[in-house]
């Protein structure tokens, strides 16, 4: 495995619909472990292949419970509201409030292409509809309300705050 470097706001990759995987190929899982490992290293809980400079449709998250691991994902039904703070891998230093649905019902492949079927809510069903708008090219400060003022080492991307 192999830590990758994160794309930050202002590369053209963030801006751009990702494209769907054809197939897991070696390359694909390859770039699945490296953005785990990505991922941790950075101790973010989401991170989607156009963040590390790739426009296909992968993402990978674990907002402690364990590795997950989505390749072509949508959203089957999304339900309810919440308002909540995020915080994102490529956008360092900036916390802001998003409303997203607060249940999801999510489709897609696991890493070895088997169809998987996921219901999430609380922080891990906005930590989804973060990643996924990822491969639509939008980002959290498309969707923002407003900036939301986080003390120092108190990041609730680490601290699931709002579960
Ligand atoms: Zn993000």
């Amino acid at each position: 495995m192999a830590k990758l470097p994160i794309v930050t706001i202002g590369d053209p990759v963030l801006e751009q619909k990702a494209v769907e995987v054809p197939k897991i190929t070696k390359r694909i899982t390859k770039l699945i472990d490296d953005m785990l490992e990505t991922m941790y290293e950075a101790n973010g809980i989401g991170l989607a292949a156009p963040q590390v400079g790739v426009s296909q449709r992968i993402i990978v998250l674990d907002v402690g419970e364990g590795p997950v691991v989505l390749v072509n994902p949508v959203i089957a039904s999304a339900t309810g509201e919440d308002i909540d703070v995020e915080g994102c891998l490529s956008i360092p230093e900036r916390w802001v409030y998003v409303k997203r649905a607060s249940q999801v019902v999510i489709t897609g492949l696991n890493e070895k292409g088997k169809a998987v079927r996921l219901e999430a809510d609380g922080y891990f069903a906005r930590a989804l509809q973060h990643e996924i708008d990822h491969l639509e090219g939008v980002l959290m400060l498309d969707r923002m309300l407003a900036e939301a003022q986080v003390e120092e080492g108190e990041s609730p991307s680490e601290e699931g705050a709002g579960e």
